[in-house]
């Protein structure tokens, strides 16, 4: 502390009397790095050979690249550089980059939507920045500007904006990601890293229009997340072991895994969505309830977008609290339970029709209830996401 704070109490002293030349000397060159790279220096190298865009009709998720992506890399030692768009193209990788041993990795997901305005919007994009950059902070990751960001990803998608579905079922999936590139295999903080981002036209979830309900499997010998862990991040370590539960699901016929957590078995998201229930409480008074932002919950744009709207609606009480296994089969078996849906971008509200618990099928009758809720909820983000609806929730390109 003593050295950080007589640098400058020496370097005013200089300043008063010589250049700043020698300010700049006395500091060293770290101090005056950029801490952030900026959208007014966005370079960009446009694609030669333009893909055919596909049919959005039959797209299947995360296997479609646009003509072009952002790519802006930092070092310790020159701190970030120009942001560049270029034609879509692998990367190169020494191999012992830290994102590939230790996944010094995390990433985003957002969506571009095109209205029938023919314009194109984004939902809710800075709370995905603040989430990556909260992200970037748990991976050591080096901060970065979120609104200039942003400006890049806006210039990037405004590129590739004839890559937006002209639909208002599908839509423009966008993949920020950033990664440690230190080629050393010593667990220690990145002193080079790469940002990039991807996009990608995908179809609609559910393809007759019509909502298809999943059934999952809940087995408390799988954990997604753990207190003091990283399962509020959207880090990739988070993902790639859950494969292996999801197959397992699989083979028990089940869609998708109900997460619980704690010896009471408290429900916590289900596959890579948050989860709500819309019941009668134990009291008899309807209540909408998800899991609280306790460090195991992913806190999503879609799970707050849904709390926002049901607060503003005042019809029926809106809860964050924990909910054990218990409490839905008790629900369940004094027919108090309406809904239970997962929440997130890819499919806004994904209704959940049976839970396989303890070698135990549980029906849940939320398809029998409308789902009224459910839908409501579908209704009112589309229709802000399409710009059916005027909101500040969205930003267009
Ligand atoms: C991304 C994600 C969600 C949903 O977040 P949205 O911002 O609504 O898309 C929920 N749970 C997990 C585990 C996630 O990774």
């Amino acid at each position: 502390m003593a050295a950080a704070t007589a640098a400058p109490r020496a370097a005013r002293r200089v300043l008063r009397g010589r250049s700043c030349n020698v300010l700049l000397s006395l500091l060293g060159p770290q101090r005056f790095l950029s801490t952030t790279f900026k959208a007014s220096d966005l370079q960009i190298e446009l694609t030669k050979d333009p893909k055919p865009k596909p049919d959005p009709g039959n797209l299947i998720f995360g296997k479609t690249f646009t003509d072009h992506m952002l790519t802006v890399e930092w070092s310790k030692e020159k701190g970030w550089g120009k942001p560049y768009i270029k034609p879509f193209q692998n990367i190169s990788l020494h191999p012992a980059s830290s994102a590939l041993h230790y996944s010094v990795q995390l990433f985003e997901g957002m969506k571009a939507f095109r209205g029938a305005d023919k314009r194109i919007r984004l939902f809710r994009p800075m709370m995905n920045m603040d989430r990556m950059l909260r992200s970037a902070l748990r991976c050591c990751l080096p901060s970065f500007n979120k609104s200039e960001l942003l400006e890049c990803i806006r210039q990037l998608i405004h590129l590739d904006q004839d890559w937006v579905p002209h639909s208002d079922t599908a839509s423009l999936y966008i993949r920020p990601t950033f990664i440690g590139t230190e080629s050393s295999l010593g667990v220690a903080t990145s002193k080079h890293a790469l940002l990039y981002v991807i996009l990608g036209p995908v179809g609609p979830y559910f393809t007759t229009g019509s909502f298809n309900p999943v059934s999952l499997l809940a087995d408390p010998r799988f954990v997604r997340a753990w207190m003091g862990g990283v399962g509020d991040s959207k880090v990739g370590g988070n993902y790639g072991p859950t494969i292996y539960v999801q197959n397992e699901a699989a083979n028990q016929g089940c869609q998708q895994v109900l997460w619980l957590y704690g010896d009471n078995h408290q429900i916590t998201e289900v596959g890579t969505m948050n989860i709500f229930m819309f019941w009668k409480d134990q009291q008899g008074d309807l209540e909408l309830v998800t899991p609280p932002l306790n460090g195991i919950i992913l806190p999503g744009v879609t799970r707050q977008s849904l709390l926002d709207l049901a607060q503003k609606w005042r019809e029926f009480k809106v809860s964050e609290r924990i909910i054990t296994m218990g409490d839905l089969i008790k629900g369940l078996e004094e027919k108090r339970v309406k809904e239970v849906f997962g929440s997130g971008t890819a499919c806004v509200v994904c209704p959940v029709n049976r839970i396989l618990y303890q070698g135990k099928n549980y029906h849940i009758p939320t398809m029998e209830n409308g789902p009224e809720i459910a839908r409501r909820f579908l209704k009112e983000l589309t229709d802000i996401q399409y710009g059916r609806v005027a909101s500040d929730w969205v930003l267009q390109v």
